[in-house]
């Protein structure tokens, strides 16, 4: 059977068909088949943008049947939050303008005549790293986006962590200094306004010397400053952008901390940022901060590691959401 992904960004559409490999035993993996990534084009009338999405994928659904391939079973939609799972809405997503109360499930559900899933990006990535990604064979995980926002997604028990209100995993927003800087959530001290990609970008192009070799690797020019420069900076020994990395992975580890002490995971899976930044740069330093912040039973068996999906993570993070074997759906009740 087969699967149809979608994956919504601000900037960006992934479609994506998905073929389950190795069924039976509950561990398969999902082989993409086609797959049609677009531009984002925003009308200001949410049902013009899904009108054209629903084409596109009508298009894509008939180039796999004539690939060979099986009926559809379900559709998984990731998009940004927040989502109500149980109406299968899209609320009011900052970053899609003319997108509110976006009847997603009902839309797609009537165009294909089959089930759909909708989940937050972040927990639809969480999910794709467990079933297919750096968390695969864990029961407990944790994973966390760091790029320009911090997104999480909680896998508990083998299942995904939703909550009561649909919030849980938000571990970008965390407070880690009480009163702290302003985080573009509204609230103060969340740990993304610490080490967000934006937040820190920021910081970086008020702060960093002129004598830094940052500014050299910006040309001059501050509005390049950002995270790969720093960390090609921090490679090269600077000592300012060591400085900045440190207070970085400081921040991070209290964070860690955190969620070590809420979900005793087995293993923690890092993005885009800490994927960047590598073992050196990156893990073995956070590591070491993780173990002085938690009880030593905690860290013993505790993994940090990299993610492993890389450019696939939006194709496979749709598809984990369309694959009833997810975990997903154990979890998605409808609202009575
Ligand atoms: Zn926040």
């Amino acid at each position: 059977m087969a699967l149809l992904g979608l994956d919504i960004g601000g900037t960006k559409r992934v479609l994506v068909i998905g073929e389950r490999v190795g069924e039976r035993d509950g561990d398969h993996t999902i082989r993409p088949l086609v797959r049609r990534r677009t531009a984002m084009r925003f009308s200001g009338d949410w049902r013009v943008d899904l009108a054209s999405i629903v084409a596109d994928a009508e298009v894509l659904v008939a180039e796999a049947r004539a690939g060979g391939c099986g009926p559809l079973e379900a559709i998984g939609v990731a998009a940004p939050g927040p989502v109500d799972r149980g109406a299968g809405l899209l609320r009011n997503p900052p970053n899609l303008p003319g997108w509110r109360d976006v009847p997603l499930a009902q839309v797609l559900g009537e165009a294909f005549g089959i089930p759909v899933r909708i989940e937050n990006d972040a927990n639809a990535a969480a999910l794709a790293e467990h079933r297919f990604g750096a968390g695969r064979g864990t029961e407990d995980m944790v994973y966390l986006t760091m790029s320009t926002g911090i997104g999480g997604g909680v896998v508990s028990g083998g299942r995904l962590v939703v909550g009561a209100n649909g919030f849980a995993g938000e571990l970008g927003h965390m407070p880690v200094v009480r009163g702290g800087l302003r985080c573009p959530c509204g609230l103060r001290g969340c740990l993304e306004a610490y080490v967000g990609g934006q937040a820190w970008a920021k910081r970086l192009r008020r702060r960093t010397p002129d004598s830094s070799r940052i500014h050299a690797l910006a040309g001059g020019e501050r509005a390049k400053i950002g995270s790969e420069l720093l960390l090609a900076a921090a490679e090269e020994g600077d000592a300012f952008a060591l400085a900045e990395l440190a207070r970085w992975l400081d921040f991070l580890a209290l964070g860690i901390a955190s969620i070590v002490m809420a979900f005793d995971p087995e293993r923690i899976v890092l993005g885009t940022i800490a994927v960047a930044a590598g073992e050196s740069l990156c893990f073995a330093p956070l590591r070491e901060r993780v173990r002085a912040l938690v009880w030593p039973g905690q860290s013993e068996r505790l993994e940090i590691v990299p993610a492993a999906l890389g450019a696939e993570l939006p194709e496979q993070a749709a598809l984990a959401v369309a694959d009833a074997g997810s975990g997903f759906q154990a979890n998605a009740r409808p609202r009575a």
